[in-house]
């Protein structure tokens, strides 16, 4: 890994996944690293200076090592951090969930049970259950993307949250420029002026906009651990 690593890095452990969103902008196809190339780069870049390891994806859970993963990071005296869409996790693994990562990202795209499968992200019921089990356990924070098909239900996800531990809610402008996104752009693409216009509706939510300071805050590797810019 010759680049210089920044403090958080972004690790798309997996390409592969259990959902099909159509503004998704990952899932390349690429080789996966095993187990034993992943704990040598989880290694690596603890010695080149990374505090934070985000084991994202595809849906990070599908990987069956991905404990023994997390339990190489802490060991490393990595902070791990988990981009779930949250459908693996269940009464019986949230415990070991919540032991192996220090935070734990869960999405919320919509309002209703109606809206958010609309999105693609599955059951609200079944995230929202998954929040509140795994929130007294380890820090949880959610993630939204804010798109043209989903703006109208930015306070009642608001609504919706007020009241839960969470440490974070971030709403994500669409990013069209990749993967699914970039085939159904014109279904999901919001402008700047009317993402800017959700912020009054989104309370405390931190915003994020594609090549804004948050992208430029940490690095992405792929599964196969080519770094990206
Ligand atoms: S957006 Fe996330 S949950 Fe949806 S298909 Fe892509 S990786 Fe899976």
């Amino acid at each position: 890994m010759r680049a210089r690593s920044p403090n958080v890095l972004v690790w798309t452990s997996t390409n592969r996944c259990n959902l099909c969103c159509k503004f998704c902008f990952g899932r390349e196809r690429r080789e996966e690293f095993g187990t034993s190339e992943a704990k040598e780069m989880i290694s690596e870049l603890k010695r080149g200076g990374v505090r934070h390891l985000v084991f994202s994806g595809g849906e990070p859970l599908m990987r069956k090592d991905i404990y023994l993963l997390a339990a190489h990071a802490k060991k490393c005296g990595l902070r791990t951090i988990l981009h779930t869409n949250g459908i693996l996790v269940n009464r019986r693994n949230a415990a070991r969930i919540a032991r192996s990562f220090d935070v734990v990202n869960l999405p919320v795209d919509g309002a209703s049970e109606k809206a958010n499968r609309k999105m693609g992200r599955g059951s609200l019921r079944h995230t929202l259950e998954v929040l509140d089990l795994l929130s007294g356990k380890t820090n949880v924070t959610v993630s939204t993307v804010a798109t043209r098909m989903n703006a109208k239900e930015i306070a009642g996800i608001a609504r919706l949250l007020e009241g839960r531990k969470i440490s974070k809610w971030r709403v994500f402008k669409f990013d069209p420029n990749l993967g699914a996104a970039l085939k159904n752009r014109r279904m999901f693409e919001i402008s700047g002026r009317e993402f800017a216009s959700l912020r009054k509706r989104a309370g405390g939510a931190q915003f994020i906009s594609p090549g804004g300071e948050f992208g430029r805050s940490y690095r992405l590797v792929a599964s196969d651990g080519n770094i990206g810019d």
